[in-house]
């Protein structure tokens, strides 16, 4: 049976509404179709689900789909069943009435795709019903997931998965797709030996993720106020990771009293809390989870916008695999490390506490690698590929080093300067000290120590905290400078600080320019426009899927949002059109979200139009020198109504001085905020400034705000 790439398309478009396909798929699809045996290998969100879903409803028979987890299966099976595709799963959480009942539908050929654990597809009680499905229905391949989990080399092995070698046994002529996302040479050439794969296909892809824009920011003391304007600026959900339990539930505890909708999620806690916070952050519950590394595992979340290592890694696979959770849908998304010597510092101390010598080297030798990374100044990505022996040549153009090239530039004097004023400190402070005594710093505690008297002191001036704190950083790195680790650090000398101040080596560091983090602004009123739309569609999903009991990205996936928050559709002809909507789906919600548009594009051409009466006798009395209070007596009305037509006529550009209704610092600080955190909703701004700050202050200078983008 052959298909043309065409019609691969159309059957693309039919039963998962995307219009293309991604790197690899046609072929492998087409190697499936074949009934080749294949091994894919693809990194996290490279689609590799569609390489045996679409083959399965393309072949005759039933195609089995091993996996290993319940979520996993739960996940892909909703997410088939709601593009109208028959697909089940059996496991452990089944009534025994429940399980035949699907195994009715199975003898019945109304399923195409089966998802099952290996323990349970091997088992003596299930292989007579396999048998019996081979000869009535016939069965089109087994697909098995996470194929890495039958090596010990790998980071995650299941004893269960070996026992899958008697499937090529018992059903010789059944071809088997093998897929996962481990990339080591050992990996692959154990799970074609252990599957008894025969002569397979192999398909490597690429593991540079486009999408993701990698960052490494610096971590300081006060570094959670970063954390949190961050995750502030960022609309979408986001996994923060951190090394401890500990710090798991303080960095979510922080969180929550900032206002911040987020959980935590470590193995200490009992697992029906640490499913439901699971099942809350994959529905959109909460916007950001806390989490050790054991979360993300058999997470298929694929509107994942942000993932930041609060924490630094252990190696960087790990890093690669977790900061891959994001983005998985192909949409843009951030991967953030937060990088602090005193992190180094804990890790190489749970290392030294490794008995095994061979142990302590690797580990020191992953993470020397993590630092190379955090520290590197060269394109992350071509860093990140050539550890899975990738060339890359950099460039990237969407990582931080790419974008904000860090000039190499000669600091010897400053280096100097800072390195003098550590021995004059007798080396007994810290960094903080060090620089408050360089800048000339007025604090109490320098004067206590008599430390404005030293010929150090105010002598830098001309560079900011934040500059001399790179140079004393980079001191370190380069070993140039040491920091204690016991308690307080202090900064002492080497050889080679003296070294430095004796003039016989140079000081090269890389200057970051852009040392403070800054949330995305945004500014154009059109770009302004789509994000409130797609805000809007992403709720409406959300209530969508709380009432069909299902997460939101099972309805429709970000990327799909987004061009209808584009695009705009008016109607059904050209909802279908969007990526992502099959005709299923365009059945059950189009109408629903085509409403949606139409009553966002409704609202959308109010501000052309001209004042309402109501409006205008407000104005009217304005104009009269009344205030909002008297106003709002006078025609019977809440203050706050009157507020919501002035703010209205300030934004038709209608006569109202905003200066005489609210003081021009406290407007500054509120156009600061919108600046900020974006021009979202009033609740999201007000969450931001605090109690200081009205609703009604909000919304007038909002609509100024937005006046003024429209110019
Ligand atoms: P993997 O298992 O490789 O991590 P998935 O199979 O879960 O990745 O796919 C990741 C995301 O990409 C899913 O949301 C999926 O619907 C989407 N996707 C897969 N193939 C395509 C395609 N050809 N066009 C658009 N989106 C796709
Ligand atoms: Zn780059």
């Amino acid at each position: 049976m052959m298909y043309q790439s065409n019609s691969l398309r159309q059957s693309l478009k039919h039963f998962f509404g995307y219009d293309s396909f991604r790197p690899g798929q046609a072929e492998i699809v087409e190697e499936a179709l074949r009934n080749r045996d294949l091994l894919v290998i693809m990194p996290t969100g490279g689609g590799k689900s569609l390489c045996f879903q679409l083959p399965a409803l393309l072949k005759p028979g039933l195609s089995v789909v091993v996996s290993p987890l319940i979520a996993l299966m739960q996940d892909q099976v909703d997410t088939l069943l709601d593009n109208g595709i028959g697909a089940t799963f059996l496991n452990s959480s089944l009534s025994s009435q429940e399980m035949r009942s699907r195994e009715q539908a199975i003898v019945h050929g109304k399923i195409k795709l089966l998802y099952i654990a290996p323990e349970r597809l091997l088992n003596e009680k299930f292989t007579p019903f396999l048998d019996f499905i081979s000869q009535k229905i016939g069965i089109s391949a087994f697909a098995i997931d996470e194929a890495h989990c039958v090596s010990e080399w790998g980071h995650d092995f299941r004893p269960e998965y070996r026992q899958l070698k008697q499937l090529r046994k018992c059903y010789s002529q059944v071809p088997m797709f093998a897929l996962t996302a481990t990339a080591t040479n050992r990996v692959q050439e154990d799970i074609i030996k252990q599957l008894g794969l025969r002569q397979p296909r192999i398909h490597i892809s690429s593991f540079n993720r486009p999408n993701l824009y990698y960052d490494v920011k610096p971590k300081e003391r006060h570094s959670y106020n970063k954390l949190l304007t961050y995750i502030r600026g960022q609309k979408g959900t986001g996994i923060v990771y951190c090394l401890s339990r500990r710090s798991v539930d303080e960095i979510a505890l922080h969180l929550q009293n900032d206002g911040i909708d987020a959980l935590p999620y470590h193995a200490g806690m009992d697992d029906k809390t640490r499913r439901l916070n699971q099942n809350r952050f994959i529905r959109d519950d909460v916007q950001v989870i806390v989490a050790t590394i054991a979360f993300g595992m058999g997470i298929d979340k694929p509107d994942v916008r942000f993932v930041i290592h609060y924490d630094l890694p252990r190696n960087l696979e790990g890093y690669y695999q977790e900061s891959g959770r994001a983005g998985r849908d192909g949409e843009p998304a951030e991967c953030t490390l937060f990088f602090s010597l005193s992190d180094l510092k804990k890790i190489e101390y749970i290392i030294n506490q490794k008995t095994s010598s061979q142990e302590r080297k690797v580990s020191r030798q992953q993470l020397r690698q993590v630092v190379d990374y955090a520290e590197g100044v060269d394109c992350r990505r071509t860093i990140v590929l050539q550890y899975f022996g990738e060339r890359f040549l950099g460039n990237c153009g969407n990582c931080d080093n790419c974008l904000n090239p860090k000039p190499i530039e000669d600091w010897t004097i400053e280096a100097q300067k800072f390195l003098s004023c550590v021995v004059r400190c007798n080396e007994k402070f810290g960094m903080n000290h060090i620089i408050d005594v360089l800048r000339g710093s007025k604090k109490r505690k320098i004067e206590q120590y008599g430390h404005h008297l030293l010929s150090t002191y105010s002598i830098g001036k001309d560079k900011s905290l934040a500059e001399w704190k790179m140079l004393g950083r980079s001191l370190i790195h380069q070993n140039l400078l040491d920091e204690t680790s016991d308690g307080f650090p202090v900064l002492k000398l080497n050889k080679q600080s003296w070294k430095v101040l004796k003039k016989q080596r140079k000081v090269k560091i890389s200057v970051d320019k852009k040392i403070a983090l800054e949330a995305p602004i945004y500014n154009k009123s059109e770009v302004n426009k789509i994000e409130l739309l797609f805000e809007k569609l992403r709720n409406l999903r959300k209530q969508l899927a709380d009432s069909h009991n299902i997460a939101p990205y099972v309805i429709f996936a970000d990327s799909s949002l987004r061009l209808m928050a584009q695009l705009k559709p008016k109607n059904m002809q050209e909802f279908s059109k969007i990526s992502g909507v099959t005709d299923f789906k365009k059945n059950q919600y189009g109408e629903k979200f085509l409403s949606e548009i139409m009553s966002f594009l409704r609202e959308e051409a109010y501000p052309n139009t001209l004042p309402t009466s109501s409006n205008m006798i407000t104005l009217e009395l304005y104009q009269q020198g009344l205030d909002t209070a008297e106003i709002a007596k006078m025609r019977g009305l809440k203050e706050s109504t009157i507020y919501s037509h002035l703010s209205e006529l300030i934004e038709t550009r209608q006569p109202v001085d905003i200066d005489k209704l609210i003081l021009p610092v406290r407007q500054d600080i509120i156009i600061q905020a919108i600046k900020k955190i974006g021009d979202g909703t009033l609740t999201s701004i007000k969450k931001y400034l605090g109690d200081n700050y009205s609703y009604n202050e909000i919304k007038l200078v909002r609509a100024w705000y937005r006046r003024e983008q429209e110019l």
